[in-house]
């Protein structure tokens, strides 16, 4: 049989079953062995895996199947994130819906059946990619267990005080229709205009230039910086605003930066920050120009109801008009976007809950030192992210597909009454609270909250949510848990609230490690839709198989970027081949030899080898470089396995004598058992495949992939024996190179001449030596390769 015949579909869809059938990564709840548990990440459910997805699932893998064959008790746990957000822009898309123009308990049914449908096939895809998770222990960040969960750690982060609610300007997506975290807030720059326009001072004209003015209704100061020459003597005065020609103060500011524009701004209540800032320090009046619908409200006059875009056109026009807009400068700045939708962020007025943790930045640092970083530079992202946090967690979403708050209001005094915990998951819209009547006034009127609670405060509890899947006395071993891997990208987002969270529950890390993995590129670039450069895994599954997409991940490093080559999964296709047509020259020539004979001194020799790439491999991947192993791994076993030692002892397997025909056996048996084995938390489908055709009645073992990490070969090592080996194989070589140079076939007789050292040292494997080399004598002196 050769390569192109071996069916990788066939083999990896029976393999599959196979897993699952004999649930060979089933988490051993009463096991005694150690544990290693990983809190995976749940992927959204959206439509289908992409590549990134493949990619860093496979690198988390590896790990995982190291440490299964390591003989860990593994829990490895599989969600899927579909609350919030982001499943209901999928379905508002998908089923060509808007949420807000159908009753919200049938847009929510809706959300849970397309769930429903999509998770299956969703997950199939994981599957195929050889992720070997326990997929009895399975949640979603939606269902009952996971809601009891996230409205518990409210009542819990309530009763700590760690929660409050508050009527204040907050971030706002106004296509969105919802208030947002700091962290769902990107920078973007975009093209911009900076205009001159003029307030009037008296008779005298005060320049000010802004990218903003359609909140000149909101404008409730004018701000120079207090060592400006050119505006002192407006001090105490006040500017009027044009268009809507109201008067407000001229104020001074070290805020204000001289050489931006004209060194003079207008302050509107919501426009940024520092618009905030000056409106509590200097006590100004509260105006809100843009409502939450994202359009303009009755400050605006006529400009009432105009989306922000509109009426800035419209109020530029009427400046223009009147003479009033001076000048027009684009420039190119940074603004605030939604990271789901890219629209611009606004402050906007609104009741919203937050996480109080802005206090804690200090223990936060400490939190994440404590951590062991996977690399260990990934650690500053979280540490920068800290450094510049300015607000306390907003965990309320004005939106309709999520966990609800636990809450309810009094509709008499406002009094918050939550729910008890023996209520959870409770829907405050559906259920009453178990008090009859408010503790406060007596009040019988309760109103329920309908924000929902955002998704990532329910996901940074999956620690929680994966471990209480399983009975109580095994919980309390779970935790710590041992990993957490994720993308870069989510630190922020996923890392950093988990670790707060569990802090804030528990006073300990949820963790001890964390692997954190990059993107996938496509010659350099960032794949997305738009540039039309997507490449999907399931494609690649199709036509070469998962094995060979996971042998290419396997060459990244943790935390880097790395591109998708196509050339490096044919090199996995050929590896498969190679390997599969090793075992079964292997199997066709030799028998199982039970008792280690005596060994010839070539099998000793590379066994050695074998026992330092054992070494190096376990290391590497202790330190989770699954990377250095794979290299490692692959270079023994395409230049020193295939490329020499199975050449070097085929005469031995086919005319040798007993012994030496049992010394090859034994070799060659245990060190492509070996091979395989190290090969195996990368190529997991060709391994098994291999090990269960042909290993298995020996090994007893189940599955390749249980506790078969292989242990180092029990041969004294002697102190010359690499130079040995590498000057053996270096001989080899320069014959072979004499042979192509002579355009001569390899299996061509020669007469070999080597030095007077190397015939000394190599005394005792020149009969291999001979055979490997088709030389009919080896003589001492100069190296010599002659053709008889
Ligand atoms: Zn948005
Ligand atoms: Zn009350």
């Amino acid at each position: 049989m050769t390569g192109k015949n071996i069916n990788h579909k066939e083999i990896e869809k029976k393999i599959l079953q196979f897993w699952e059938k004999e649930k060979i990564f089933k988490f051993n709840s009463k096991s005694k062995e150690k544990i290693y548990s990983v809190d995976t990440p749940p992927p959204t459910v959206s439509g289908e895996m992409h590549i990134g997805h493949a990619f860093s699932y496979a690198q988390q893998d590896f790990i995982v199947r190291f440490k299964r064959m390591q003989g860990y008790n593994v829990f490895y746990p599989f969600g899927t994130d579909d609350n919030g957000l982001p499943t209901e822009r999928l379905v508002e898309k998908k089923k060509d819906v808007k949420s807000n123009e159908m009753p919200r308990d049938e847009f929510v049914k809706l959300c849970l059946k397309f769930l429903e449908e999509e998770r299956p096939r969703f997950i199939q895809d994981w599957k195929n990619i050889g992720i070997s998770c326990d997929w009895g222990i399975m949640y979603s960040t939606i269902d009952k267990h996971s809601r009891k969960i996230s409205q518990w750690s409210f009542l819990d982060l309530y009763k700590k005080e760690r929660v409050y609610r508050k009527d204040a300007p907050a971030m706002w997506c106004p296509e969105c229709k919802t208030g947002v975290a700091q962290v769902e807030v990107q920078d973007k720059e975009i093209d911009s205009v900076f205009n001159d326009i003029i307030f009037k001072v008296g008779s005298e004209n005060l320049v000010i230039a802004t990218t903003r003015p359609e909140l000149l209704p909101a404008c409730v100061a004018v701000f120079y910086h207090p060592e400006d020459k050119r505006y002192k003597k407006y001090k105490g005065k006040k500017a009027k605003v044009p268009l809507f020609g109201f008067e407000v103060p001229i104020l001074e500011d070290e805020r204000v930066d001289k050489d931006k524009g004209t060194g003079i701004v207008m302050c509107c209540t919501f426009g940024d920050q520092t618009d905030m800032e000056w409106q509590k320090a200097h006590n100004l009046p509260i105006k809100m120009a843009i409502s939450r619908e994202g359009v303009m409200t009755e400050l605006a006059g006529k400009y009432k109801n105009l989306k922000i875009k509109k009426a800035r056109e419209e109020m530029l026009e009427d400046l223009r008009k009147r003479g009033l807009l001076v000048k027009q400068i684009p420039i190119k700045h940074f603004v605030n976007v939604h990271e789901r939708c890219g629209t611009e962020i606004e402050f906007v007025k609104s009741k919203q809950w937050f996480v109080r943790y802005l206090d804690l930045k200090r223990d936060m640092l400490k939190w994440g030192k404590e951590l062991k970083w996977f690399p260990d530079y990934m650690r500053h992202r979280y540490d920068n992210w800290v450094k510049g946090l300015q607000w306390d967690w907003l965990i309320s979403n004005q939106r309709y597909f999520g966990v609800p708050f636990p809450v309810w209001y009094c509709g008499k005094c406002g009094e918050i009454i939550i729910a008890k915990e023996e209520q959870l998951p409770v829907d405050p819209i559906r259920d009453k609270p178990v008090v009859k009547t408010c503790p406060k006034c007596n009040s019988k009127d309760f109103v329920p909250e309908t924000d929902i609670l955002n998704t990532w405060f329910t996901s940074s509890m999956s620690p929680q949510i994966a471990i209480k899947l399983v009975d109580l006395k095994t919980q309390k071993k779970l935790f710590p848990m041992s990993l957490r891997p994720q993308a870069h990208d989510i630190i922020t987002f996923w890392l950093f609230n988990t670790l707060v969270k569990s802090r804030l529950h528990y006073n300990k890390n949820p963790w001890k490690n964390v692997a954190i993995s990059g993107f996938v590129t496509l010659k350099g670039e960032k794949m997305s839709k738009s540039k039309g450069n997507i490449i999907r895994p399931q494609d690649i599954i199709e036509e070469y198989g998962a094995d060979a997409l996971r042998y290419w991940a396997a060459s990244s490093k943790l935390g880097e970027d790395f591109d998708y080559q196509e050339k490096d999964v044919i090199t996995g296709r050929r590896f498969i081949t190679k390997i599969f047509n090793a075992t079964k020259f292997v199997f066709l020539n030799v028998k199982r030899i039970s008792r280690k004979p005596k060994l010839h001194e070539t099998d000793r020799l590379f066994l050695i080898q074998l026992n330092n790439l054992i070494k190096k491999i376990t290391n590497a991947l202790e330190s989770y470089n699954h990377s250095k192993a794979k290299l490692e791994i692959d270079n023994f076993f395409w230049n020193i396995f295939t490329d020499n030692y199975l050449e070097i002892i085929k005469n031995r397997v086919y005319n040798g004598n007993k012994n030496e025909k049992e010394s090859a056996s034994y070799t060659l048996y245990n060190s492509l058992l070996t091979i395989l084995k190290l090969f195996a938390p990368f190529t997991p489908f060709i391994t098994e495949e291999l090990y269960q055709n042909y290993f298995r009645k020996y090994e007893g073992l189940k599955s390749i992939h249980l506790n078969a990490w292989p242990k180092v070969f029990n041969i004294k090592e002697k102190k010359e024996d690499n130079k040995k080996f590498l000057l053996f194989l270096e001989i080899i070589s320069r014959v072979r190179r004499e042979k192509s140079k002579e355009k001569k076939s390899m299996k061509a007789e020669v007469s070999l001449t080597i030095k007077k050292n190397d015939f000394m040292m190599l005394k005792d494997v020149l009969d291999d030596l001979k055979s490997v080399c088709n030389a009919k004598e080896i003589r001492k002196g100069n190296f010599k390769v002659k053709f008889v």
